[in-house]
């Protein structure tokens, strides 16, 4: 997803329900120096179930974390917001119940393009193939909600041999309209039932449910939209992953919802969907739900998914590890830092600044680079280093170089090989 979520989210903003009052919920203050903003009652907003458990607080993180700064400044002083994320042990649903959609406003400084990875690219690729494969779309028209730059539906229309079209409000107004002669083209507004008469064989939308406070809302009014026979595939980061990695660097504030394969297929049940079936790709990190409207107002998971009680013990597990996992790094890099050590960050994607705001806030990490030339000379948000070309870790050799992605370790090994430097690196 990337500034398409600017116009989902404005849009949602004034559809989601203001707050119940209520007393004050037990959600644990990783950093109590810091005061949270006052907690109110809150409830599921995928299935409505009251007072889901919070389980995972921190206060005042940079609510975009790939829009880069032009200066440490500004970077430092940038938007925050509280996460406070809740499980719901009915469903599975998993969400910011402190998320405030007026605070997270795109600009194009959002940066957050994966397709600079050769990794990346290749499971985008395998991702295209095998819905070219499931779905067969050739002579058919498809439709991408968020289209983004367009790459992916490209990509599917030509393996597919056939119709794209792209919905996305934020489309760049300096880019085509169209492509290949019109097999694809690009329309800068939302999918709804104004554009039924596309009679569209498959809907793809990837990376986009996870920002938007109400998905529910969104998915009742795609499905409006869809022919009896259409298909859906859906993409978001998978929770289970985040929580059993655990990679609680993936848990940034734009995302408002976490999904598990049984929550997510429950979820496109509730809102008249049929769920053919759910399943983990990117390796594990992401999930991929397909469906077709039912019939009725509410459909059925063909291939029920009860997850929950894994759930429940992934949840608790990542509690429990959160604090110990915050801790150890940050004892580390005070350590490495009194010892004279350098140690230097890959990757300022998401978990890269996630990392930096919640394992170092005191700045020990310096050198920060990316292998993604739009980045470069821009600051990262809320720590504000400058962020530079891998290059620039010969200037100060690093004794240790965090990487923020295990799916990048090879890559970046070798790039220092290359180098000539030789330090530890460890995923974080
Ligand atoms: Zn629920």
């Amino acid at each position: 997803m990337d500034i398409l979520g600017a116009s989902l989210l404005k849009a949602q903003a004034k559809g989601v329900d203001a707050p119940l009052d209520g007393p004050p919920l037990p959600g644990e203050n990783l950093h109590p120096s810091l005061p949270m903003e006052p907690q109110t009652a809150c409830r599921c907003s995928a299935c409505g179930a009251e007072a889901p458990r919070v389980f995972f607080s921190v206060p005042q993180i940079p609510v975009l974390v790939c829009a880069l700064w032009p200066d440490a400044e500004s970077a430092r002083a940038c938007p925050r917001g509280d996460l406070r994320l809740s499980y719901c042990e009915t469903c599975g649903a998993i969400e910011n119940q402190a998320f405030d959609a007026e605070r997270v406003v795109y600009t194009d400084q959002y940066e957050n393009s994966l397709h600079f990875s050769e990794f990346f690219q290749g499971y985008v690729r395998e991702f295209a193939g095998e819905l070219v494969e499931r779905f067969k779309p050739a002579g058919r028209t498809v439709v991408e909600i968020g289209s983004g730059d367009g790459q992916f539906l490209e990509l599917l229309c030509r393996l597919g041999e056939c119709r794209g079209v792209g919905f996305d409000p934020s489309y760049d107004p300096s880019s085509p309209d169209e492509l290949d002669g019109g097999r694809v083209r690009f329309v800068r507004e939302y999918f709804d039932p104004s554009h039924a008469d596309l009679t569209a064989h498959l809907v793809v939308c990837r990376q986009v449910l996870e920002h938007l406070p109400d998905p529910g809302r969104m998915l009742r009014g795609v499905r409006a939209a869809l022919a009896p026979d259409a298909a859906v595939v859906f993409e978001v980061p998978n929770a289970r992953y985040t929580l059993e990695s655990p990679s609680l660097w993936d848990v940034i504030y734009e995302h408002v919802t976490y999904w598990s394969a049984g929550s997510l297929a429950r979820l496109f049940a509730a809102c008249g969907y049929d769920v053919l079936a759910t399943r983990a790709t990117f390796a594990d990190q992401f999930l991929a739900v397909e469906a077709r409207p039912a019939s009725g107002e509410r459909g059925a998971v063909l291939a029920p998914v009860d997850d929950i009680a894994d759930l429940t013990r992934s949840v608790e597990a990542f509690e429990r590890s959160c604090s110990a996992t915050i801790d150890g790094w940050q004892r580390e890099l005070e350590a490495r830092h009194a010892a004279g050590q350098k140690v230097a960050l890959w990757g300022t994607g998401a978990r890269g600044v996630n990392f930096l705001n919640i394992a170092d806030p005191k700045g020990r990490i310096e050198t920060v680079v990316d292998i993604n030339p739009r980045k470069h000379g821009m600051y990262a948000p809320g720590t504000g280093q400058r962020i530079g070309p891998p290059e620039d870790l010969l200037r100060e050799p690093p004794d240790l170089v965090v990487v923020m992605n295990p799916n990048y370790l090879q890559e970046i090994q070798a790039s220092l090989t290359e180098m000539g430097l030789n330090p530890e690196t460890r995923c974080a």
